[in-house]
């Protein structure tokens, strides 16, 4: 019996010792992953001509490796732990579920620079819903990555499909994007808007209809 007991407090020692090192190692990368963007914006802020010891400039380097630490932490979620207890069983629930105007801020792979917009999403459920707040978790941990907006588009759309097993998914969103606001053509005032329909919405015009009618609405 003592035997069987000693295992089991060392077992659970072990186990608390393995999950603080967890812990540290993520720390860890994470502070080895701001010191080398610190370092590298430091080399573009001299590359531009400026002065890195001048005042307003001292921690410059370290806001902007946290900012684009906290801008590209999607790389680190998954759907799979956001809906983990979130997922449930409604037998009876097959009408249309449509969460819209969803706030969705990006980085552009192409410029770095944000696109910003709304995200409208809706669902028919086949047996399985999820808590709604969850939908806008989804939109977060893809859109805090570096993107193409159609490609952000596509991963919310598929990423709902697959944990919901859903009749058909819709995904669009409306967004700007400073790389065209700010450089280049200047145009202060466009949007652009890009689409994803799975399932029903493919197949159904009348669905799709239906989705588009009840999401363009104020
Ligand atoms: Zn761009």
């Amino acid at each position: 019996m003592n035997g069987h007991c000693n295992e089991l407090i060392i077992d659970s020692k072990k186990s608390v010792v393995h999950h603080k090192h967890e812990t540290s190692c993520k720390e860890e990368e994470e502070d080895l992953s701001r010191h080398a963007l610190e370092a590298a914006y430091t080399s573009i802020l001299r590359e531009l001509g400026e002065d890195t010891s001048r005042q307003g400039l001292l921690r410059t380097p370290l806001r902007a490796a946290k900012a684009m630490q906290f801008l590209t932490k999607g790389y680190h979620e998954n759907i799979e732990d956001i809906l983990n207890n979130a997922i449930f069983d409604e037998e009876d629930h097959n009408e249309m579920v449509i969460v819209k105007n969803i706030d969705v801020f990006s980085l552009c792979e192409h410029h770095l620079v944000p696109f910003f917009g709304k995200v409208h999403i809706g669902y028919i459920p086949n047996k399985k819903v999820v808590g709604l707040s969850k939908l806008a978790r989804i939109v977060e941990i893809f859109s805090r990555r570096l993107q193409v907006q159609e490609r952000l588009t596509k991963q919310i759309a598929t990423g709902i499909a697959k944990a919901l097993e859903p009749k058909g998914v819709a995904v669009i969103i409306e967004a700007t994007h400073m790389c065209m606001v700010m450089r280049g053509v200047q145009k202060t005032n466009s949007r652009t808007v890009t689409s994803t329909m799975l399932g029903v919405y493919l197949d159904d015009p009348k669905t799709r209809e239906e989705f588009l009618t009840l999401s363009q609405g104020v």
